[in-house]
C-alpha cells in the first residue's frame, strides 16, 4: 500500500487545525494507493472523540480505512481504536503532536503495525 505525499501533508495540517481536539476521516485509495480523505459530516468538531464518528460508515469500497490524530502525541492505538480498527478495513494510520510529516504510525485491522510507502 503506497500513499501520495500531499495527502499525508493535508492530514497532518488537518490535525493541526483542529488541535487540541482529534481529526478524523477515512481513506480512499484507488490502484494500491490512498490518494483521497473522505470526511463525514460532523467528524470535526469541538469534541474530543471524532473517531467515534467513524462508526457510521458509508458503504463503499474504495473506502480502505482510517486516520485520525492522537493530540497526545502517543501513536498507540486505544482499545477503541482497535475495534474501529476491526471493523473499518485495512489500514489505519494513527498521526501525533507536533505532526510532522514522520509523526505517524500505521496499522492493519488487527492493531498489527505495517508500513506504508510514501509516494
Ligand atoms: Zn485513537
Amino acid at each position: 500500500m503506497r500513499m501520495r505525499k500531499e495527502l499525508l501533508e493535508m492530514i497532518m495540517e488537518s490535525s493541526k487545525d483542529t488541535y487540541p481536539n482529534e481529526f478524523a476521516a477515512f481513506l480512499r485509495a484507488e490502484n494500491g494507493v490512498i490518494y483521497e480523505l473522505v470526511i463525514l459530516p460532523g467528524t470535526i468538531s469541538g469534541r474530543r472523540s471524532a473517531i467515534y464518528q467513524l462508526y457510521t460508515k458509508p458503504i463503499d469500497f474504495t473506502l480502505i480505512g482510517t486516520v485520525h490524530s492522537h493530540p497526545s502525541g502517543v501513536t498507540i492505538p486505544s482499545d477503541e481504536d482497535l475495534i474501529l480498527f476491526s471493523r473499518t478495513g485495512d489500514v489505519h494510520i494513527i498521526v501525533g503532536y507536533p505532526f510532522r510529516l514522520n509523526d505517524y504510525a500505521v496499522y492493519d485491522r488487527n492493531g498489527k503495525r505495517i508500513d506504508i510507502d510514501i509516494v
